[in-house]
């Protein structure tokens, strides 16, 4: 006999044997989380039938879909042919052409790639290969690094070192390393009538500052290109990445750009770094590399970078760095199914025509006493709620707002899950006129909801 398993089921089966990831799990006794049992385009279903638009991309990583036919048929292909084997010492089909096709879509110079299966693993490979860069160079000393104010690059040791978002990396301050933190370009606290363009000009000269006094002591500046993620959808011009590439050209220190987020489409171009028309040293992928559908990430890199270890042997000047699951074939092949979406259905010039639906469907929040800024880089766009709209002071954090907001929207089947007070959308590239409204319209209800009891 087959049982029907309820979310009532599930969730306290979970409740046993479960720690979720970025939870303070007491939470959990108030509400419970949700047995998701299948799930088809923008779409989730949990295990009472109920529905739940993906406004999120389940944690920005799905482009397509879930359930896409194209990519589970990749996937299933390969399953009867090679599900894995380590990269070390052997390689396959799908990593090398993956590694073809990516060179080719990403900016000039970027000409290999270094494969892990996660973003923050991403990016601790790009700090290692920096540093150990300037060390097979003969500059040992060059073994500090520049981020920004409200950085987030993931949250194993090295990439929260180079975070700043407090919530992620406080607690965990005594263990990291010392980094040299330069002002955020993020356009939200510029002065009234002040542009974005000039705004993140402004906020380049801290970093000049920086890299023309230390660079003896930099190997690499890390940004997330146009928008920081994690740190509230945080959004800048591109005028800032492009002053930072002279610079660190100027001073010899390198970029890395964090384009785990950002990448395959997200910001309007295939890439961010491209509306700054610059291309980095490091550029980190993963998230949408596969679709959303398995792990995966590479760091890209320039061969002259790869010269600076390719020796004898014996010399030990090789990158020491690896991980189990390594470029795996079949998160390989989710990529080629993605990548083939991207070259057969222009999804760059659709994904326009929904960004301007997005913007449509949300226009008139900006005349809401408590929305301070609606804002919107291509495919992402967020909602700013605070309690003064003149002076965007924010409610106190202890309100949840957010919360209220995003398990309201829940019940009227929508997945929203704001950071903090910010609500936004990362929509799958799937999604239709109707869905965006109905997510735009759920989304004023929750807030409207969040507020309720405003003092
Ligand atoms: N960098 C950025 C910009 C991210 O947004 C994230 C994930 N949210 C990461 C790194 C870390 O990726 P992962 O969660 O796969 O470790």
């Amino acid at each position: 006999m087959i049982t029907q398993l309820s979310n009532a089921d599930l969730a306290q089966r979970d409740r046993n044997v479960l720690w979720h990831p970025c939870t303070q799990m007491k939470d959990h006794e108030a509400w419970p989380p949700i047995p998701i049992k299948r799930a088809e385009g923008v779409w989730l279903e949990d295990h009472d039938g109920h529905r739940y638009l993906d406004a999120i991309s389940s944690w920005w990583v799905n482009l397509f879909g879930h359930a896409n036919p194209r990519i589970n048929q990749a996937i299933a292909d390969q399953l009867g042919t090679l599900e894995q084997v380590m990269l070390s010492g052997f390689t396959h089909e799908p990593v090398v052409r993956l590694s073809e096709r990516l060179v080719e879509i990403t900016p000039t110079g970027l000409d290999r790639c270094f494969f892990a299966d996660n973003g923050s693993c991403a990016v601790e490979i790009a700090m290692k290969m920096s540093f150990h860069y300037w060390l097979n160079c003969g500059k040992p000393g060059k073994k500090r690094f520049v981020n920004l104010a409200n950085a987030y690059h993931g949250e194993t040791l090295g990439a929260l070192s180079v975070c700043d978002v407090p919530l992620y990396k406080k607690t965990y301050g005594p263990l990291l390393l010392d980094v040299i933190t330069a002002p955020s370009p993020d356009c939200y606290h510029r002065e009234a009538g002040q542009s974005w363009e000039d705004f993140s000009r402004q906020q380049f000269v801290e970093m000049e500052k920086i890299l023309a006094d230390q660079n003896e002591e930099i190997c690499a500046v890390i940004v997330e290109p146009l928008v920081q993620g994690a740190g509230f959808m945080r959004m800048y011009h591109p005028i800032y990445l492009k002053l930072l590439r002279e610079a660190c050209d100027k001073y010899d220190v390198h970029l890395i750009a964090d384009e785990i987020a950002t990448g395959f489409g997200r910001t309007g171009t295939l890439f961010a770094c491209e509306q700054a028309n610059i291309s980095p040293d490091f550029m980190c992928l993963s998230k949408g590399i596969t679709g959303g559908y398995l792990p995966l990430s590479t760091v890209l890199t320039r061969e002259n970078i790869y010269q600076a270890f390719y020796d004898d042997f014996t010399n030990l000047t090789g990158f020491l760095h690896s991980h189990s699951y390594t470029g795996n074939p079949l998160a390989c092949q989710a990529a080629h199914a993605t990548l083939d979406i991207f070259e057969q259905d222009n999804v760059i010039e659709n994904n326009k025509k929904l960004a301007a639906i997005m913007g449509q469907a949300t226009a008139s929040f900006v005349d809401h006493p408590n929305i301070a800024e609606v804002r919107q880089t291509g495919m992402i766009l967020a909602i700013e709620i605070v309690k003064n709209k003149q002076t965007k002071e924010p409610f106190p954090w202890q309100e949840r707002r957010g919360r209220k907001a995003f398990r309201y929207a829940m019940d009227q089947g929508v997945l929203l899950r704001p950071m903090g007070d910010v609500i936004y959308f990362m929509p799958p590239y799937v999604i239709n006129e109707e869905e965006i409204k109905l997510m735009a319209k759920v989304a004023l209800e929750s807030i409207d909801h969040a507020l309720k009891d405003k003092r």
